[in-house]
């Protein structure tokens, strides 16, 4: 007779009639009778007091005392304890009453227990080893995964062929269970209800209700006989069902309950938490947050546990929390900070700079904003002085007469970067240097450079905002762009009270940049590119205009375009041109020389300097 199934009659030791008597060796009734309740002081109370107390316990605790001695467990296991067992339960919240084939302990058990019931390993120790404990409910145990695989099978695996036809009464697991299945798994819950109606999803089956249920089934004789009985497991299963999910329900208040008191000790830890900083004198820092905790220590407190805050916690936490608030105060500072540089930068600085901007023949090209704020004359007064303090015009008054001079030292500083590049081709490293100046040189439409960063084509004046030559647009660090000014960037040592981290004018003017960054940084990426230098040679050839006199602007003006045959310009693999390279470049605006020779499907056609940028990016194919 199946035990699991036994429904019928409840024995003296209720433990025998669990559904796997194998299990549970720690509540086993031992068979030495006779004993009294001793070892303990409880033993002097009368027992109606005794039991009065029990019935006060919760259920685990009473489970627990039912472990400590052989006499508690003989005691609380008898019929006669009954009564103790229903009022525990009864007094439990929203717990649905005991289900006829279980005793109240062993409910008790399958409810409250927080160990496995075979191996008996703690839920405690499991969680540790990263194993899950699984709760079956229909099955009437709590298993951890590995006893999972002893006590569910496949039904084909089963120790004896039972029917199929028994097979909707049996409890049957979902769960991944042996440790390839569990590693392409997500973790599951413990309360993770097994979807017992989802068939096709049933994997293992509950190895002693299916061998309890074919031994019942093999015994009945006659089809009636069976047809009944099968009947009545079919009504046995459904009030199952029902019951299994009262205790989801159940277990779902449990957690929702719990959840909410997490949050009540939350609060009251935060609370703990913002009187001890109001204590070391953060009251003042913790009224901008409106009372509330900074979103920092606020997202502390939710990940940490939520338990009251005891002194000797405090004493921990308090170095790490006083940084959090350190580290808070410091950010908001800073957007303070931010606001009134911008507000001297926008007070002082923008209306000298708008105006020379505008004093300047057109496409002049002059310091960005930030450069000139750079300048020691300009962050001085503005970097130097605490930010609070109020700025006067006259501050600023060298500064300003000294702009025109600067963006002229700043512009020749910089020709002469790009100068020494066209010194240092080798188109040009045997023409003497003092030979190459800015006039001469520079405007040529012959002189081009090349960008290895982002692979850009870039003439005279444009190489001098190139936007690859800009320091970092979030992160700028003094040292990418010190050496890019005329005269090198010395920070100066500054201390602002509760912003640490800002220890030099040069940083402190970083943080009134809020958008994006135009700080020069050099022209390490650009090198003067002699391979375009020859082709636009070439095409001033083919163009019948002066190698050797026309400028960017002249081009640029004219804007001839100009058809690319020459084999530089063919996709690499491509069949070799049947033109000659003296046809390489026309120019539509002059009389049409027809090259009848050229595939037309292979040509292409280009404005000048997007022609030259063609030859780069075909730059690994052959060369004419
Ligand atoms: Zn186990
Ligand atoms: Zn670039
Ligand atoms: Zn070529």
């Amino acid at each position: 007779m199946a035990k699991g199934s036994s429904r019928k009659t409840r024995k003296l030791n209720p433990l025998k009639d669990r559904p796997d008597d194998s299990r549970d060796k720690h509540l086993d009734t031992p068979s030495a009778s006779g004993r009294t309740l001793k070892h303990d002081l409880l033993i002097d109370l009368p027992l109606d007091i005794l039991c009065e107390i029990f019935k006060l316990l919760p259920p685990l605790d009473l489970l627990q005392l039912a472990r400590t001695t052989k006499s508690f467990r003989k005691f609380l296991m008898d019929r006669a304890s009954k009564s103790i067992w229903t009022d525990v339960l009864s007094a439990v919240e929203d717990l649905p009453p005991c289900p006829d084939d279980l005793s109240e302990p062993q409910y008790a058990y399958l409810m409250f227990s927080n160990n496995c019931h075979d191996c008996l390993r703690p839920l405690s120790e499991l969680v540790k080893d990263d194993e899950a404990l699984l709760l079956y409910l229909e099955a009437r145990a709590q298993l951890c995964r590995a006893c999972s695989l002893k006590h569910f099978n496949r039904w084909k695996e089963l120790p004896e062929k039972v029917s199929l036809s028994l097979v909707e009464f049996v409890p049957a697991t979902t769960n991944r269970l042996t440790k390839d299945e569990v590693k392409s798994s997500s973790k599951y819950h413990r309360k993770f209800r097994e979807p017992q109606q989802l068939e096709d999803k049933r994997t293992r089956f509950h190895v002693n209700t299916a061998l309890a249920l074919h031994e019942e089934h093999k015994k009945i004789k006659g089809n009636k006989a069976k047809n009944a009985w099968m009947e009545n497991q079919r009504k046995l299963w459904v009030a199952k069902e029902e019951h299994v999910n009262a205790c989801e329900v159940y277990f779902g208040k449990i957690e929702k309950r719990a959840r909410m008191r997490e949050g009540e000790l939350r609060v009251q830890r935060m609370e703990q938490a913002r009187e001890k900083l109001v204590g070391l004198g953060w009251a003042e820092e913790l009224s901008f947050s409106g009372g509330q905790l900074p979103f920092e220590l606020y997202h502390w407190f939710q990940t940490s546990p939520a338990k009251p805050l005891t002194d000797e916690e405090w004493e921990l936490v308090k170095d790490h929390i006083v940084s959090l608030m350190e580290r808070s105060r410091e950010a908001r500072l800073k957007i303070d900070i931010r606001k009134q540089l911008n507000h001297r930068i926008d007070t002082w600085v923008k209306p000298a700079y708008t105006s020379f901007f505008f004093s300047q023949p057109p496409s002049t090209i002059i310091p960005t904003l930030h450069e000139v704020c750079l300048i020691d004359a300009f962050r001085t007064p503005l970097c130097t002085l605490p930010v609070d303090q109020d700025l006067s015009a006259d501050l600023f008054e060298s500064a300003i007469a000294q702009l025109p001079a600067f963006a002229e030292e700043w512009r020749n500083y910089r020709t002469e970067q790009v100068l020494s590049l066209v010194r240092r081709s080798s188109t040009y490293k045997a023409v003497p240097a003092d030979d190459i100046t800015a006039d001469t040189f520079l405007p040529l439409a012959s002189t081009v450079f090349h960008c290895g960063n982002c692979n850009e084509t870039i003439t005279y004046p444009s190489v001098l905002v190139h936007r690859c030559l800009f320091a970092e647009l979030w992160l700028p660090k003094i040292e990418d762009f010190v050496y890019a000014m005329p005269t090198p960037i010395t920070p100066q040592e500054i201390a602002i009270p509760n912003v640490p981290s800002i220890t030099n004018d040069v940083l402190l003017f970083f943080l009134s940049i809020s958008n994006y960054v135009s700080i020069w940084k050099g022209l390490a990426s650009v090198k003067f590119d002699d391979e375009a230098h020859k082709h636009v040679l070439l095409m001033l050839d083919a163009l019948g205009v002066s190698r050797t006199k026309t400028t960017v602007d002249e081009m640029e003006g004219q804007q001839p375009y100009v058809e690319c045959v020459c084999q530089c310009f063919w996709e690499p693999g491509a069949k070799k041109p049947p033109v000659h390279p003296e046809r390489m470049t026309r120019s539509t605006q002059r009389q049409n020389t027809t090259s009848e020779k050229v595939v037309s499907q292979k040509r292409k056609a280009a404005r000048w300097i997007k022609s030259v940028r063609t030859i780069l990016l075909l730059r690994n194919a052959t060369h004419c």
